[in-house]
Formats: structure tokens, C-alpha cells, sequence
């Protein structure tokens, strides 16, 4: 078991920070101080919860500068990025902040008496985060669950645990409650696993590989715990014959190598017509080429480094560096865990076009029809997201109906929006997160009928 974390920047190797790990004993600690703060927090009138959140989200507003030098320091994102998701964390609180009034139950006719329905807290909460978008998808899990009365404990990614602790800072400074939102930094192995195992815990919000995912899923099950799993993809990008292909071939890049393709929606299957297959990838090499990979702090850097040599050699075990590729861009030379956009040409059950590679390589493949787009669409496991190219609205509406996926876009890239719902089918994961019904996956709801009848 580790001691501590040594904090990397990918960019340039350098060491950012050693954080400190949390044993077994700590979380059982963490725990027992959290379930105290949840049952003030949720009996707390809702206007007060949604009051303190929005103090939560100002003040992570005020930071968002800092917060995102962070993030670029120990996840190598470019500044924009970084900057996003940090905005991105204050749009979530501020979100969930306008749902704690409206958590309102319902009331259903009956005979003989009343019938309410309401929604309550679970009680503590343990968000499990990965590395690749270490604040959004923390606020993903955190900002809900607290707006429905629960406790958060959030166990950060061993490589990026900085931001999570400086937004537990700013929890504390914003007036939430002492105890009600901790970080506990440490290996998934170890912190994690006492967390999912933890009796206290009422259930657990995981994001990250399918493997590890699956073996959560197992330990939960154990406790009849409630769960959320968003894991890993494999999402098509189709490209048909009648599409703007211009317009497609420009918008391609960004789709699989934003934040180095370490994306669990990267459309890293790029599925083209084939009478118009040759032309599109004329179209998409200059436009890969284009895709500026380098400092994170230039504003013009579209793409860093990968988080960790470790995911380098992971992503060089798929495709080195040196095997042939249809278009193969430049990265920086040197220090830091660089690696250069890479489109394959490849058949459907090449293993680089099955399995999750999550850095910037996609792989392209004709297809005839547009039957035989959606059953190469289809034969994944996973089923994150997808996007499809035409102007043919029938054709983008039966698509979309056929493609099986928690999130599709039309003559777009765009996945993610904190106001929808997001998710997976098949082995991408379990329930949805953001979205109308964010908070309500964060309750029991419980049902009381009240009798009228004289007595
Ligand atoms: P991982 O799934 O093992 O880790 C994600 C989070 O889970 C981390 O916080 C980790 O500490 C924690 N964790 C790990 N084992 C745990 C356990 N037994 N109990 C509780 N928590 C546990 O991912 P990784 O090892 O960081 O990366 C491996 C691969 O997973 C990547 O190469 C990538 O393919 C994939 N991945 C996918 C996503 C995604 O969003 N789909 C995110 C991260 C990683």
C-alpha cells in the first residue's frame, strides 16, 4: 500500500505535490463523521441547502483561475480546458442548487385516504472519480447528491487529486458543512475499495474502466448497495454518403482526440460510406495534422500530454509509435507523456477497433449501407455515444433509434450538457447521471397512505 501520492505534471515529468493517502481506518472515520453532518444537512429547510450551494458555487467561481491551473499542473489539460471544467463545476452546483426546492414528491389519488410520495436522502455517499475529467465528473456525482441531502465522500483518481481537495477548501470557506464533503485521496485498491465496502455507505457513483467498474458492481451487489456506473466506449462516428462532409471531416478530430482521446464518448470509430470513404480522409488528414498538440499553457494547444506513462505505454501496446497509420500527426518531443494523433485504417473486429484504447487513435472503416453502418455500430460492447453525418432526416432519426447508445449526436459532436441526461447501455454502465432526474437518483422514494376513515 502506498504512503502517499507523488503528484506528475504529464507534461514536463516535474513533481506538482505529495498528498497524503487515507487507510481503511480513516475512511471508516470519514464515514461516521459524514452520516453526523447528513442528518443536520437534511433536515435542513431546502431553501437553506439550496442557499449554501449556491455560496459553494460563487465561490468556486471566484477560483475558477486557480482551479485551473491546477487541473493543467497535475492533468496536463490545455488552459481552455481546464478553464471549462472548472465553469463547468460552478454550472453543476448552480444546477443542482435550483433542484433542492423543487425535490417535491407527488400525490397520487386513492381510495379512502391521502397518497404522497416523497423523496428522501439515502444518507452518505461515496463518488468514485477517474482521472481524465477529475472536476466535472467529481461535480457530476457531488453536486446532486448533496442537493438531495445526502453527504459526499469523493475519493479522487491517484494521479489527480488536487482539484478535489482545493474544491473541499472552498466547500468549507462557501459554509457547507463541517464533515458533509470530504475528499479522501488514496489507491482504488485500498480507499476505494474500503469505501465501496464500507457498510455506511448508501451508494456509490463510479466512474472509470468496465473492469474495475464490474467489480464494484460485484461488491455492491453484496449489500444490495445503489449504484451508478459510467465506464468506458467505444462510440461510432458516422459518416454517410449525403453528408456535408466538409463540415464533418473539420468537426472528426476534435471528436476523438479532445483531452488526448482520454474521453470515454471519443468517436474513436470513424465509419464511412464507402463511395465517399477516400474523399473524407483526404479531408481528414489535414485537419488531424492541424490539431495543435503541445504546452498545455499556450493558448493555442488543443492537445497535451497523456496523464501518465504508464497510460502512454498502455496507449503504445495498441499501436506504437512507429507502426504504419493512414494519417499520423506531430506531438512534442522529450519530457512529458506525449503522443501524436493517429487515424488507423482497420477492419471491425481488429482489436484496435473493439476495445477502449483511450488516447488519440481512432480507427477508420467503410461500410456499404445504412444497415450495415448501424451493425457496425453495433458490434461493441459498449454503448456510450455515437454521432452520425447526413441530411437526411429520416435517415438521422432511424439511425439514431437504431444505434445503441445512451447519447447521440446529429451533424454534431456534442455529448455532454449538464441539463441532459447521461449514460450508458450495455457494459458503458449502470443509470444515468446529470439531467432533470440528477437529483432524484440520489433518493429513496417513499410512499405514505393516510387513512380518512373514521375511527
Ligand atoms: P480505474 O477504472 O481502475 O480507476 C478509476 C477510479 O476508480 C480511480 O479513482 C481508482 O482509484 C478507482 N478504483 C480502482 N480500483 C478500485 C477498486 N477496486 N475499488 C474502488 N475504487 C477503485 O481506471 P484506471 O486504472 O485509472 O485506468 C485504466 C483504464 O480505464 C484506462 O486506460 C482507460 O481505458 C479506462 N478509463 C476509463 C474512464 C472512462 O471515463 N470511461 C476513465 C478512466 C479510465
Amino acid at each position: 500500500m502506498l504512503q502517499e501520492l507523488r503528484i506528475i505534471n504529464p507534461a514536463t515529468e516535474e513533481p506538482v505535490a505529495v498528498v497524503p493517502v487515507t487507510t481503511p481506518a480513516e475512511v471508516d472515520e470519514a464515514v461516521r463523521r459524514a452520516a453526523a453532518a447528513q442528518e443536520k444537512w437534511a433536515a435542513l429547510p431546502p431553501g437553506d441547502r439550496a442557499r449554501v450551494l449556491r455560496r459553494f458555487a460563487g465561490v468556486v467561481r471566484d477560483h475558477v483561475p486557480a482551479l485551473a491551473r491546477l487541473e493543467l499542473a497535475e492533468a496536463g489539460h490545455p488552459l481552455g480546458n481546464a478553464e471549462w471544467e472548472a465553469n463547468n463545476v460552478v454550472d453543476l452546483l448552480e444546477y443542482a442548487a435550483g433542484g433542492v426546492e423543487r425535490l417535491t414528491g407527488t400525490q397520487i389519488p386513492v381510495a379512502g385516504g391521502l397518497n404522497i410520495t416523497v423523496q428522501e436522502p439515502l444518507g452518505v455517499v461515496a463518488v468514485i472519480a477517474p482521472w481524465n475529467f477529475p472536476m466535472p465528473i467529481a461535480a457530476w456525482g457531488t453536486a446532486p447528491a448533496l442537493a438531495a441531502g445526502n453527504a459526499v465522500l469523493l475519493k479522487p483518481a491517484e494521479t489527480t487529486p488536487l482539484t478535489a481537495l482545493r474544491l473541499a477548501e472552498y466547500a468549507l470557506e462557501a459554509g457547507v458543512p463541517e464533515g458533509l464533503f470530504q475528499v479522501l485521496p488514496g489507491e482504488g485498491a485500498v480507499t476505494g475499495n474500503a469505501l465501496v465496502g464500507h457498510p455506511g455507505v448508501a451508494k456509490v457513483v463510479f466512474t472509470g474502466s468496465t473492469a474495475t467498474g464490474r467489480g464494484i458492481a460485484a461488491k455492491c451487489a453484496a449489500q444490495t448497495k445503489r449504484l451508478t456506473l459510467e465506464l468506458g466506449g467505444k462510440s461510432p462516428n458516422i459518416v454517410f454518403a449525403d453528408a456535408d462532409l466538409e463540415r464533418a471531416a473539420a468537426a472528426a478530430p476534435g471528436s476523438f482526440l479532445d483531452n488526448t482521446g482520454q474521453d470515454c464518448c471519443a468517436r474513436s470509430r470513424i465509419l464511412v460510406q464507402r463511395s465517399v470513404y477516400d474523399r473524407f480522409m483526404e479531408l481528414l488528414e489535414p485537419a488531424v495534422k492541424s490539431f495543435v498538440a503541445g504546452d498545455p499553457a499556450d493558448p493555442a494547444t488543443q492537445m497535451g500530454p497523456l496523464i501518465s506513462a504508464a497510460q502512454r505505454e498502455r496507449v503504445r501496446s495498441y499501436v506504437p509509435e512507429d507502426a504504419p497509420a493512414a494519417i499520423r500527426g506531430e506531438a512534442p518531443k522529450g519530457k512529458g507523456f506525449w503522443y501524436p494523433a493517429t487515424v488507423l485504417e482497420g477492419r471491425p473486429d481488429d482489436r484496435t477497433a473493439v476495445e477502449e484504447i483511450f488516447g488519440p487513435v481512432a480507427v477508420a472503416i467503410p461500410f456499404e449501407d445504412e444497415a450495415d453502418a448501424v451493425r457496425l455500430a453495433n458490434a461493441t460492447d459498449y454503448g456510450l455515444s455515437g454521432s452520425l453525418w447526413t441530411r437526411d432526416v429520416g435517415r438521422a432519426l432511424r439511425v439514431s433509434g437504431a444505434v445503441a447508445a445512451g447519447n447521440l449526436s446529429v451533424n454534431s459532436h456534442s455529448s455532454v450538457r449538464y441539463w441532459t441526461p447521461f449514460g450508458g447501455y450495455k457494459q458503458s454502465g449502470l443509470g444515468r447521471e446529470l439531467g432533470p432526474g440528477a437529483l432524484a437518483a440520489f433518493t429513496e422514494t417513499k410512499n405514505i397512505f393516510i387513512s380518512t376513515e373514521e375511527s
